[in-house]
């Protein structure tokens, strides 16, 4: 512990973590308000789990970055791509830093759901995914492969931490009205969700049926793509990612 000090730069002239923010060492490195020391803790160690388990899949060094647990109060001076504060609740991976940073609420907005043992976990894996993802460069794809990567990723801690989702899986709506591919923005933020949480589901049963296997072949896929990817390689690259009877598989899925 200590004083944030300059561990993350300024930029623009605009101080990006209050001056009171402590620092918790760890493979990611938490900045948290000095009121939120508990919560920064179980965040901290939900980020070590995740760094190894995707060093570990991937076989890769975790990408440098830091962990911002921000207190409401100081969420609209939080760094961030955009000119305007993101809503309040929402976590994100930031770039506008050095080392880059992903930007945690002190309480989720309610929005995220279902509420279980697995909802922060998971958001905090899916954002530590994008961290991972986005330390190569990555060309633009569909919304929903970019979003299935960090999902099948934090399932696939999950499973490496023992962390059942079963519980979780079976709160979330299976059949909203979209499949991940047709939800067409400007969605809400429930649909959103159900987005992400229609992608949770097909991305488990991905794991179960092609194993950890199928997460690393996806984030190389990504990473070795150069053009931008349209929705037909997109299915492509998830195919080639499943491997044998992915096409048969993919198929047969309602979420897809
Ligand atoms: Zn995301």
């Amino acid at each position: 512990m200590g004083r944030a000090g300059s561990a993350v730069e300024v930029q623009e002239g605009r101080a990006v973590t209050p001056a009171d923010y402590r620092v918790l060492d760890g493979d990611v490195p938490v900045l948290y308000a000095p009121r939120l020391g508990a919560k920064a803790l179980e965040v901290r160690d939900y980020l070590g789990e995740g760094c190894m388990a995707l060093s570990g899949m991937l076989s890769v060094e975790p990408p440098g970055i830091s962990a911002l647990l921000v207190a409401d109060e100081d969420w609209k001076d939080a760094p961030r791509d955009n000119a305007r504060p993101y809503p309040p609740g929402f976590p994100y991976f930031t770039r506008s830093v050095e080392p880059p940073a992903l930007v945690l609420p002190e309480e989720l907005s309610p929005v995220f759901g279902p509420r279980t043992a697995a909802t922060l976990p998971l958001t905090c894996w899916h954002e530590l995914a994008h961290a991972f993802l986005l330390a190569r460069e990555v060309v633009k794809s569909p919304a929903w492969l970019g979003e299935l990567v960090p999902q099948a990723a934090s399932a696939a801690i999950a499973g490496r931490a023992h962390l059942s989702l079963e519980d979780h899986q079976l709160q979330v709506d299976r059949e909203p009205e979209f499949t991940v591919r047709n939800l067409r923005g400007p969605a809400g933020v429930r649909d959103q969700m159900s987005f992400q949480n229609l992608l949770l589901v097909l991305a488990s049963a991905a794991l179960e049926e092609f194993g950890e296997d199928f997460l690393r072949r996806l984030f190389y896929g990504l990473w070795e793509e150069g053009e931008i990817v349209d929705e037909e390689r997109a299915e492509e690259l998830l195919v080639d990612a499943l491997g044998p009877g992915g096409r048969e598989w993919l198929a047969s899925r309602p979420e897809f």
